[in-house]
């Protein structure tokens, strides 16, 4: 019998630690390994938000896919999916076409909009390198810019950030950081520059522990930013944003919103027939497709329900990195003949955001609360473990997060 052709999509947490377990695991002579990614890099999502404040560079992020996948033993193409056609078991890339007999989808996600007026057009998403840079040169050029005009104006300086999620709390805590110095290199006073992030709920942060909430808003305020609660955006144009609160319509004048208020899976997986919701595509205990038993399942394409709250697990790195460690572990069984796989078990270590490089929140071991320089120092602990797994220390070295304490 021929080697199995074993084709994994994209390489974020889910699809290159699928690979690099799977170089691991089988032999060169076992099956025919494809990795198939839009750039040459992997990057860690859970950085951008530093890249797109300016904070961190985006060098620091990315990984060349070649420094961790063994290109003699995993074929790396650089590529964009097109569409996935299961019923032939092929993948249309926009260069070629390949065939598989196993398929890992791991394409992650995108931003949700809700159809939210002018949001996809006049709104930024962090979502890959590009984004982030983009980013970061728009605040930029808006600083420069706003002394270069007879008539400066304020939207240049009036940074709105949607959501108060994970995302748009980590983004704030970074941005607040990264103003004053933006202030002093383009000689504009701090007060002239607004820094806003408004959330539909009742709270920021909801769902997590109200005492860290609280921490995490005190501590933002204090760096200048400006929470609007219970404001739901409606409308997005080039120059301002558009919100409701108390049943009143506000505007904000703003050429600067990020969207970080929601995202789903890759749409490419319903537009290739799949079923799913929102972009995240039900799957079968042990990761497969529940309708393509050939097609595991990784990271944000993956809907998995908590059994005793039977609501869906969030969509993180933590679970991505975990199922790209039970996919491996099932294709070697797979590819030896043994057909008993084995069901994935997420195991949650605790969530620790950051409120810029200097604070942060955290809850780990079950139910510890962690603040302050204790948050900080967990969460580079947590970030280069993740490096130390993907590429050895080599790779924490060269790209980790080193100085504990700052
Ligand atoms: P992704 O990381 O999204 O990777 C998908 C890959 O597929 C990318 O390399 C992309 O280029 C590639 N790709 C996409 N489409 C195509 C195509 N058509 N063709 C070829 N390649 C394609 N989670 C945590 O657990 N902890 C955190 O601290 C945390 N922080 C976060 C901070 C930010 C700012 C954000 C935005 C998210 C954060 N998350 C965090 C969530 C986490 O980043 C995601 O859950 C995780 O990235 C999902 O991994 P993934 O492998 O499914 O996909
Ligand atoms: P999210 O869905 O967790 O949060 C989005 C927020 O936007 C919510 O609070 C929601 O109420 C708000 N929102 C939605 N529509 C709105 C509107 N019209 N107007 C104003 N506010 C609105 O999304 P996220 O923060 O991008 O996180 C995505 C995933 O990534 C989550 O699973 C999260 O846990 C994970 N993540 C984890 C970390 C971490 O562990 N440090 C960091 C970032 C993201």
């Amino acid at each position: 019998m021929n080697n199995p052709n074993i084709v994994i999509l994209g390489a974020g947490y889910g699809g290159i630690m699928t690979a690099v377990k799977l170089q691991k695991s089988l032999g060169p002579n076992d099956a025919n390994i494809t990795l198939v990614n839009k750039h040459s890099y992997h990057y860690q999502t859970t950085w951008l938000h530093e890249n797109a404040a300016g904070t961190l560079h985006h060098d620091r992020t990315r990984i060349a896919i070649n420094d961790v996948v063994n290109t003699s033993q995993v074929n790396f193409v650089q590529d964009t999916v097109s569409s996935i056609l299961p019923e032939e078991k092929k993948v249309v890339l926009e260069d070629g076409e390949l065939s598989y007999d196993y398929l890992v989808i791991g394409l992650g996600f995108e931003a949700a909009t809700f159809g939210i007026p002018g949001l996809k057009e006049n709104a930024f998403t962090i979502n890959s390198i590009n984004s982030a840079r983009l980013i970061r040169q728009h605040i930029e050029y808006n600083f420069a810019k706003y002394n270069n005009e007879a008539n400066p104006k304020e939207e240049r300086l009036n940074i709105v950030v949607g959501g108060a999620g994970f995302t748009g709390i980590e983004f704030v805590g970074e941005l607040a950081n990264r103003i004053p110095e933006l202030c002093k290199e383009y000689d504009i006073p701090r007060e002239k520059v607004r820094l806003i992030n408004v959330e539909a709920a009742p709270t920021a942060l909801p769902g997590f522990d109200p005492e860290l909430v609280e921490y995490a808003m005190n501590s933002l305020e204090a760096k200048g930013v400006d929470f609007k609660i219970g404001a739901m955006i409606k409308e997005v144009t080039e120059n301002k944003l558009v919100f409701e609160k108390d049943e009143q319509r506000e505007e904000i004048a703003t050429n600067t919103v990020v969207w970080a208020a929601g995202v789903r899976g890759n749409s490419l997986v319903e537009e290739s027939g799949f079923e799913a919701n929102r972009g995240r595509m039900p799957v079968e205990p042990d990761l497969r497709s529940k309708q393509y038993p050939e097609v595991f399942i990784v990271g944000d394409c993956a809907l998995i329900f908590n059994e005793e709250t039977e609501r869906p697990y969030p969509p993180t790195a933590q679970i991505a990195i975990q199922m790209a460690e039970n996919t491996a572990e099932n294709l070697t069984k797979l590819v030896s003949g043994d057909k008993h796989l084995e069901p994935f078990k997420p195991n949650l270590q605790g969530t620790v955001a950051s409120l810029g490089h200097d604070d942060a929140i955290g809850v780990v071991f079950d139910d510890k609360k962690l603040f302050g320089w204790s948050a900080t120092a967990m969460k580079k602990v947590i970030d280069n473990r993740y490096l130390l797994k993907l590429g050895g220390l080599g790779l924490v070295l060269k790209k980790g997060k080193l100085n504990f304490f700052k």
